[in-house]
């Protein structure tokens, strides 16, 4: 597929050594952790400025030759996938963190800074960023921006799109625009930041982002308990919302959590079966908080809400807690899971589980299902494991029907069918279950405007 002499123009625009071409270099670039699509890339350049990127975009105009931004490559829709002769731009020479400034507290990245780069760094200051999720430690700011990623703190933090002062972008057209210039305040008209905040690289490159950074949180305290049923955790998470700011609240099931068990590395956080599990995070600033949330513990096992549970005394037994939960994805992929990644507002949660649970029992019987997700924001991941006996496209087949009716009872509680790791190709089909035929043609004209030739990321949010 790669057309050399068009190649060596492209290699012309950048360092030597920063276009690669190689089987394996387009094979690892060519895809993020979906398994959906066979990556065929022509080539990925790593541009080491905003010049050189400019360069790159103008370079495809020309040639009309299609783009796809790569960050850490973490994500779970196909957004990062080259499926089709495009050529990666990834963004792992523009790793550095350029200036902090400790009045705004604010942190200005290059796209390539990984998550938990910037996460340490606050660190250092005595500070805080509060977007975290298990791939930290790989995926990049830039495409956390891109998904507009959102965790495990969304229920006190929010998302991604929260800690972004600024940012500088180049379009599909090859110009750089400097949105918002980090500013608190600013009323004058459309806040195009967030248009290119979840855009998937359909727009354009973020190539430089002010990050906004919080205080350091104290003595987070986490603890795990075992729910009664499904139905026993939302009382729970009022309870506790109700005495407590909580930082996460995050739900899984018995299976999720025998997956993480089978590895024989983390902990068990106590004996008794449940089959539910709420992990839930406050800061025990004081005494009479860490009281609170004991009482609020034994009122839930009054109620009969609660079996078990425990509550951290130190950091090790902090980690230890949270691995039970951000263990599941890594362990579970070993199934190769069908992942849908779906919300609803907090007080639907129940019945919304419940029915499509109902559906997918009734018409899958034999898949095994695994619950888990952050359901303090509504937020549920719902993992179809593959059988053994099925192939990789027989098990993608069937579970396409089965996202027909997972997706009408989506659209049925109003909710999202993508809730943080975004559309890609793995839900493209199923847009309009979530957003209606003239936003749809809204979305499609906003993408006019900026990548007038459609050379950003096709064919990711919606069909070519
Ligand atoms: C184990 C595991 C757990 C996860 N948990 C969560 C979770 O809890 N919450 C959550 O939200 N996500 C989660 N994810 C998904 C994923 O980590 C996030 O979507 C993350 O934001 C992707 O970042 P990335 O750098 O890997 O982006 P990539 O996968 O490389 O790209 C994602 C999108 O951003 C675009 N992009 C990348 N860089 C740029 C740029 N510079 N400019 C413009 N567009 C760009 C890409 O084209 C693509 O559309 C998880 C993934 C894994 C593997």
């Amino acid at each position: 597929m790669t057309d050399p002499a068009l190649i060596e123009t492209l290699k012309s625009l950048v360092e030597p050594g920063k276009v690669l071409t190689d089987a394996e270099s387009l094979e690892a670039f060519g895809k993020d952790w979906t398994k959906h699509f066979a990556p065929a890339p022509q080539a990925i350049v790593f541009p080491k400025s905003i010049e050189q990127v400019q360069a790159i975009v103008r370079w495809a105009n020309e040639h009309k030759v299609a783009l796809v931004p790569s960050g850490g490559r973490t994500g779970l829709s196909a957004a990062a996938v080259a499926a089709n002769g495009e050529v990666v731009v990834s963004f792992d020479y523009m790793n550095q963190i350029l200036d902090f400034n400790e009045f705004d507290r604010t942190v200005v990245c290059q796209p390539g800074v990984v998550t938990e780069q910037l996460q340490n760094f606050a660190e250092e200051q005595g500070l805080y960023y509060p977007v975290d999720f298990a791939s930290a430690g790989s995926s990049q700011i830039g495409g956390n921006i891109g998904t507009n990623a959102g965790g495990i703190k969304v229920i006190r933090y929010g998302m991604t799109r929260n800690w972004v002062a600024g940012m500088k972008v180049v379009t599909g057209t090859g110009e750089l625009l400097e949105l918002n210039k980090d500013l608190i305040k600013n009323a004058t008209g459309y806040d195009m930041r967030q248009l290119f905040i979840g855009a998937e690289g359909t727009l354009g490159f973020v190539v430089e982002a002010t990050m906004r950074l919080d205080r350091a949180p104290q003595n987070l305290t986490a603890m795990v308990l075992g729910a009664a049923d499904f139905d026993s955790i939302m009382p729970v998470l009022h309870a506790f919302q109700s005495k407590l700011d909580l930082t996460a609240f995050e739900f899984f099931s018995d299976k999720a959590l025998a997956k993480v068990m089978a590895r024989g590395d983390v902990p068990p956080a106590f004996e008794t079966d449940c089959p539910f599990y709420a992990l839930l995070e406050f800061e025990a600033s004081t005494e009479e908080v860490a009281n609170a949330a004991l009482e609020t513990f034994e009122h839930c096992v009054e109620q009969g809400w609660v079996l078990d549970g425990v509550m951290s005394q130190s950091e090790q037994q902090l980690q230890n807690l949270w691995k039970l939960r951000e263990y599941i994805s890594e362990t579970i992929s070993h199934w190769t899971p069908y992942k849908n990644d779906i919300s609803v507002t907090v007080s639907k949660v129940p019945a919304f589980l419940h029915d499509i649970d109902e559906i997918v029992g009734k018409h899958y019987p034999d898949f095994e299902i695994v619950w888990f997700g952050h359901i303090g924001d509504g937020n549920l991941h719902l993992n179809i494991l593959k059988p053994e006996s099925l192939t990789k496209d027989e098990f993608f087949g069937k579970c396409a029907t089965v996202n027909k009716w997972v997706f009408e009872i989506v659209q049925k509680y109003n909710g999202s069918i993508s809730a943080e790791h975004g559309v890609g190709m793995t839900k493209r089909d199923y847009l309009h279950y979530s957003r209606s035929a003239a936003e749809i043609s809204y979305m499609k004209a906003i993408k006019a405007v900026f990548d007038p030739n459609g050379i950003m990321n096709p064919g990711k949010i919606f069909a070519e």
